[in-house]
């Protein structure tokens, strides 16, 4: 099936009795599922998206549910965040699998885009939206003037953005925070000066261009951005993977400094 937004859907219909079972193996990992296998054939089982047999007879033991199909092989239900074979098979065996950050304890937003650049909203509507989640808070961090593909904006724009804001502000309970997403120059300054900078709340730093850049010349840039004092966080792509080891993962991160440095 292809989604009116172009997103493509594989839709597959199964036995109730399998459901679990189809669900935790198409949600893989396949590193994951390898290791569930070679545990259910330790115990002359079988795993398959139909569910979870006995060898030899051919019984079905487990399949409707995904604790089902864990409990068959010895575990635990495991998130399927957690999937990747990266630990989280002896952490579930151990009892120590962490508890994984859920949508209510989300407390708000630190990076939106809006119409003002290359976001789909208005700010009202951005600002709504979090509200009517529940937020605490909700950034504002259009682009900075030179990302020109996304609109950025000029000085007078932000000044004009950050107005309009402040403006906001008493007719909402949650807390508007003024942000950019201001783009790091090829040497590593800032793409608006610190005049601008230091009437935000928050300021994000991100490379958009010249990825070419050898490392030692990309990392001094990503450095002398990062050391701008007007700069709290690092916007960066990444794919992130399970962490091989679990003593850091699943340790709570220790508090660093309070608050904003000012600029
Ligand atoms: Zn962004």
């Amino acid at each position: 099936m292809h989604h009116r937004e172009g997103i493509q859907i594989d839709l597959r219909v199964v036995d109730p009795d399998a459901v679990g079972a189809a669900l935790q193996y198409f949600t893989g990992s396949k590193d994951h599922n390898v290791r569930l296998r070679e545990m259910a054939s330790r115990r002359q089982l079988k795993i398959s998206e139909y569910g979870v047999f006995d060898e030899t007879t051919g019984t079905r033991i487990a399949g409707a549910t995904e604790p089902d199909v864990y409990a068959a092989v010895g575990l635990p239900w495991i998130p399927p965040e957690l999937r990747e074979n990266g630990g989280e098979i002896e952490a579930a065996l151990a009892g120590t699998l962490p508890a994984l950050v859920t949508a209510d304890r989300i407390r708000g937003d630190l990076h939106a885009h809006t119409d003002w650049s290359d976001g789909h909203h208005p700010i009202e509507t951005l600002i709504e939206a979090a509200e009517a989640r529940g937020y605490e808070y909700i950034i504002v961090s259009d682009h900075s003037q030179s990302a020109t593909v996304a609109r950025g904006l000029s000085v007078d724009r932000l000044r004009e953005q950050i107005r309009t804001l402040r403006g906001l502000q008493p007719r909402f309970k949650i807390r508007i925070l003024a942000g950019s997403e201001c783009d790091v120059l090829a040497d590593g300054a800032l793409d608006l000066p610190s005049e601008v900078l230091r009437e935000l709340d928050i300021v994000l730093a991100a490379v958009h261009s010249r990825f070419t850049q050898g490392r030692a010349e990309m990392t001094a840039r990503i450095v002398r951005a990062l050391e701008n004092p007007c700069v709290q966080i690092l916007v960066t792509r990444t794919t992130w993977r399970t962490s091989t080891t679990w003593s850091s993962a699943s340790r709570p991160h220790a508090g660093r400094g309070s608050g904003p440095r000012r600029c």
